[in-house]
């Protein structure tokens, strides 16, 4: 297990390792503080088969080529998330309070826009579920469908940075007929470091779970609050849609038959809004002027189909500045056209990043392992990393290892189960 991801994909791991060594400086700490947190916090809490995927997925690196990556690499490249989104700020939030201070403004990045609905408001009755994914696109590179067959689990599929174990972006789909997204909660500081590890209980929930109550049983399960989401899970065999908003130290959980879940990156509980340091008011906010988008495009939607959700994907409606106007607060995100930057996640103005994918399925496709996959903006932009560092200075430093992000079309992928 593993070792066709490292013979396939090893050149692939190797230049996300390359470039987000490159990028994590700039938003948090070195890689050395990524490896410190994979050796002390992640590895004692490696399941056997995860730890021996990762060694197999090393060796077949090895095989292709790449010899310069370690194990050590790859744990902390699946904990990236845990890293970057949790623990860092909670060493800071720490550091805040032996100084006798309260959390510092957060500066944690990240985002996505997603949604499910189902029931009345769909054409056949069944759930349909999307979602796109916003990152740097410096370290983009979620172009990966992996179809894994572990023994003595359930067949899926999912989007994931090559050389990892889980998704990350975080999209699933298994052969039990659940299909599950999320998006991120801004400004969420909690942690557990003593837990285990957020795509450990990731990887474990879509291989093992059959129904979503299973599926949150894993995710619950001694969480260590690691890259807090609204996670989007749907059903086949039911249609039902369940989101679960995860914390550290609260969660909750709402179910619905007749009606739709959205995701952009804004906590709803008022428990969980306790672990965050987050304006809730704030209408000029990114995330909650994509929560009053996504209002206005479902709450009395009729019809909805996969049609309607890729466009959803690349609605650039802003209702915040008004008008057709791709920015930081349009579903499919533009922030490298936008001159307030993403201030909180702490990217600058015209920041090189913002929606780079989009993934749609239903219940229809989701029962044949299929998803309609895009790579590259929804909206089927491009960026172009030349024009834009020439007239945005301030991010030259990613010229070393800039590409272009190009649209590609919508494309039918099929694991065939
Ligand atoms: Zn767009």
């Amino acid at each position: 297990m593993g070792y066709q991801n490292g013979v396939l994909l090893g050149q692939r791991t190797r230049e996300v390792l390359e470039r987000v060594r490159l990028y994590v400086p700039h938003a948090w700490d070195d890689w050395a503080f990524f490896r410190r947190a994979a050796a002390e916090l992640y590895q004692p809490k490696l399941p056997d088969g995860i730890g021996s995927e990762i060694e197999g997925t090393l060796a077949g690196m090895r095989d292709a080529g790449v010899d310069e990556v370690d194990f050590l690499d790859l744990v902390a490249l699946n904990g990236y998330f845990d890293t970057s989104y949790s623990y860092y700020y909670y060493l800071k939030a720490q550091q805040a309070a032996a100084r006798g201070q309260s959390m510092p403004p957060m500066d944690e990045h990240g985002g996505c826009s997603a949604f499910a609905a189902t029931g009345g408001m769909t054409k056949d009755g069944a759930f349909v579920l999307g979602h796109n994914t916003w990152f740097p696109y410096l370290i983009a590179r979620w172009n990966v469908l992996l179809d894994a067959a572990p023994d003595g689990g359930r067949r899926f599929m999912m989007q994931c940075y090559p050389g990892t174990v889980y998704s990350g972006t975080d999209f699933y789909l298994n052969d039990a007929g659940l299909a599950v997204t999320e998006t991120t909660i801004t400004g969420l500081f909690t942690f557990r470091p003593e837990g285990v590890p957020y795509f450990v209980r990731a990887r474990r929930a879509i291989e093992h779970a059959t129904t979503p109550d299973e599926w949150q049983a894993y995710m619950l399960e001694d969480s260590n609050g690691g890259y807090a989401d609204d996670w989007i899970v749907a059903d086949v065999k039911t249609s039902e849609l369940m989101m679960l908003e995860l914390g550290t130290h609260h969660h909750r959980t709402w179910r619905t038959t007749d009606g739709y879940f959205t995701g952009c990156n804004v906590a709803r509980d008022p428990e969980v809004r306790q672990e965050t340091s987050f304006d809730y008011e704030d209408t000029a906010n990114c995330c909650n002027s994509r929560l009053s988008r996504w209002e206005g495009l479902l709450q009395d939607a009729r019809g909805v189909d996969a049609e309607f959700a890729k466009a959803a994907l690349a609605d650039h409606l802003d209702v915040h500045a008004g008008g057709l106007r791709p920015s930081r607060s349009t579903l499919c995100g533009h922030v490298e056209s936008d001159g307030t930057g993403l201030p909180e996640w702490e990217w600058g103005p015209y920041y090189p990043g913002g929606s780079l994918d989009g993934i749609v399925t239903t219940a229809e496709l989701a029962r044949q392992g299929k998803v309609w996959a895009h790579w590259g903006k929804p909206c089927g932009e491009d960026y172009r990393w030349r024009e834009h560092l020439a007239a945005h200075p301030e991010y030259a430093w990613q010229a070393p290892l800039a590409e272009d992000l190009i649209a590609h079309p919508w494309t039918l992928f099929n694991a065939g189960w």
